[in-house]
């Protein structure tokens, strides 16, 4: 089994079910519906789709809701706009105005009160780009010198790296999404351009009001004030996502592997998933092959300590889906073979506010790596003890059990975790000893015991003739 977890986002090229099974069999463990593309509708039926292969064929499979957050993106356009780089153009708040230049509408109110001359504007992840000339706050437009040309197609985003703009963190949309996403039973939730601790605490009220069962909150970390602020956003999400497409853009390209390898460092510090997102492997989108930098960046993440890597637009756009996950399970797996190889033993001992479950978690890991053929098993209570085993980065697999639905498909997100389908210990000892015939002990360990007993650990034999 790999240990770091694929997330694949579906689109057009790969929403079927036939589709759906072959991405889980080839390696998929979460679907991705970003909901800045499709209507509910889509989503819906994506989602029955999802479900009933789950069901169908016990897969565990986690179901992630991406929700658009305050992204800017330029308004609907019937035709593109070509604009070429030195002209001057407009951004307008409202309706197109009649103008001698061009006059571009974004979906933004507000921008004219905030942006100063100088600022930079930046059109579909760099490939316009412009500078404000002056801002008109009557007229609620920006006047703008293009710097670099190109098209402008509709729905396109648009960056303002600096600007502090009026958009609440949570819109009108999103609430909307939410709210049908939280009816839908969706497993995991995202939120885009987190910029405070805040924002996450509001989605968390947000859905706490709406008394639905209880997502994993994971902050999509894409601006440089969210990297700045990492420590204080991490104790309050399940997890964080490092968003390479925008971070690019609103911190500088050549920041990115340095900030990816920080927020990994402090994702698992704090004992919290770190995703890895946005082209990975992106000229599968059109090709059979890899390139081979995105190959090493796939083996880089694993090996820096991801949890799991994210597929966008070659699984939801591309021509070869299903090819493109084969690629990422096989460059995987080959990463956690060396990582194998070479690891000399645990990571480091970190302290938490929680000695006991950090003690007991970093014993069992400790106890798998000594113990040959070994696996770490433990009852799926609360989602957050999981990580905690995880980051430990024991060698052996950690079964986790569940004889609930929504915990046993969301244990498919979390590192080096097999989960199994079992209401109780003896259940899932049977079925863990069925299936791997080589097994001769199991760590099991128990943070919920009992009213009288303490969290404890102990080693159950499988083999009584290896384990004296
Ligand atoms: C990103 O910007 O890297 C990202 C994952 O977000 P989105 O796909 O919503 O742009």
């Amino acid at each position: 089994m790999k240990k770091t977890k694929i997330i694949a986002t579906l689109g057009p090229a790969s929403a079927d079910k036939k589709t759906i099974l072959a991405l889980a069999r080839a390696g998929v463990n979460v679907f991705r519906l970003n909901f800045s593309h499709g209507d509910l509708n889509f989503f819906a039926g994506i989602i029955k789709n999802i479900k009933e292969i789950r069901t169908k064929y016990k897969i565990p499979l986690a179901i992630l809701q991406d929700l658009q957050g305050p992204k800017i993106r330029i308004a609907e356009l019937k035709v593109p706009v070509m604009v070429k780089t030195g002209e001057e153009i407009f951004l307008t708040e409202e309706k197109i105005q009649k103008t001698k230049i061009k006059s571009i509408q974004v979906d933004i109110k507000g921008m004219a009160c905030c942006v100063h001359k100088g600022a930079k504007i930046i059109i579909n992840d760099g490939m316009v780009q412009l500078r404000v000339k002056a801002a008109d706050t009557k007229l609620k437009r920006v006047l703008c010198v293009v710097t670099a040309g190109g098209l402008i197609a509709g729905r396109k985003g648009v960056n303002l790296p600096g600007v502090d703009l009026p958009i609440p963190s949570i819109t009108s949309k999103d609430k909307k999404n939410l709210i049908f996403g939280l009816k839908q039973g969706v497993d995991i939730v995202c939120l885009s351009f987190v910029r405070t601790r805040k924002d996450m605490e509001d989605l968390r009220k947000f859905i706490n009001k709406k008394k639905q069962a209880y997502p994993l909150l994971i902050a999509k970390i894409e601006k440089p004030e969210a990297v700045r602020r990492i420590k204080e956003i991490l104790p309050v999400c399940d997890g964080i996502m490092v968003a390479r497409g925008d971070l690019a853009v609103e911190a500088g390209f050549k920041n990115i592997p340095v900030m990816q390898k920080h927020l990994i460092t402090a994702a698992n510090e704090a004992k919290k998933i770190v995703i890895v997102a946005t082209q990975m492997l992106e000229s599968m989108i059109s090709n059979p092959f890899p390139g081979r930098a995105e190959i090493t960046d796939v083996y880089n993440a694993v090996v820096d300590n991801a949890d799991v890597l994210m597929l966008s637009g070659e699984t939801s756009t591309g021509k070869y889906p299903v090819k493109t996950v084969e690629t990422m399970s096989e460059i995987i797996s080959k990463a956690e073979q060396e990582i194998k190889k070479q690891k000399q033993g645990l990571p480091a001992f970190r302290e938490t506010d929680e000695k006991i479950k950090n003690v007991l978690s970093y014993s069992c890991a400790a106890a798998a790596n000594l113990i040959k053929n070994s696996l770490i098993m433990l009852h799926a209570v609360k989602l957050k003890d999981i990580e905690a085993v995880s980051d430990y980065r024991p060698y052996a697999e950690i079964a986790v059990f569940s004889g609930a639905e929504k915990i046993y498909n969301s244990l498919a997100f979390f590192h080096g975790i097999l989960p199994v389908w079992a209401r109780d210990k003896k259940e899932a000892l049977a079925t863990v000893i069925k299936k791997n015939k080589k097994l001769e002990g199991v760590v099991y360990v128990d943070f919920y015991a009992s009213k009288n007993q303490a969290p404890y650990m102990e080693i159950i034999r499988v083999n009584k003739n290896t384990i004296k």
